[in-house]
């Protein structure tokens, strides 16, 4: 098939795209680390080798590119060549990711995944990212709800 890409050409352009995926993950590294949590990177031994891995609250984070897990948001562009070569190659990847997700969270973990469309909204992702923990107590709430029963204290 004339159109094909030879091997060597194609890994080169593979690495080309996984590289400029980096930039998410930093990115979201980044944020959590101002938010003050402390993670280990890629746990090689867990399933999927997760990005983020917070080992004592049992949660993982995936950082996951658009194009490469399919993400239905517009942003990741639909291979238009070699589609015998992508189409199954993607799909692939969506099974896998699926297939991860349900067995670590088999094991207990807490799975986050974070889009890379998403890590153009800081604040929005912050409060993604803050899944699963516990919202401070809000003391002027305490205040608020005291003197709501005071006013219905019969008089
Ligand atoms: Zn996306």
């Amino acid at each position: 098939m004339a159109d094909k890409i030879d091997p060597v050409r194609r890994s080169a352009n593979m690495r080309a795209i996984r590289s400029q995926h980096m930039k998410p993950e930093m990115m979201v590294r980044q944020l959590i680390h101002g938010m003050g949590y402390r993670y280990r990177l890629h746990r090689q031994n867990l399933l999927g080798k997760p990005d983020i891995v917070f080992l004592s609250r049992k949660k993982i984070i995936f950082v996951h590119g658009c194009f490469w897990h399919s993400h239905e948001c517009g942003m990741a562009h639909k291979p238009k060549s070699n589609l015998d070569y992508w189409i199954p190659k993607l799909g692939r990847n969506k099974e896998r990711d699926a297939e991860n997700v349900a067995e670590l969270e088999k094991q207990g973990w807490g799975v986050l995944i974070v889009w890379e469309c998403e890590t153009k909204y800081h604040e929005i992702l912050k409060q993604k990212l803050l899944w699963g923990s516990k919202p401070k107590p809000a003391k002027s709430l305490t205040v608020c709800n005291n003197s709501i029963i005071t006013s219905r204290q019969p008089i």
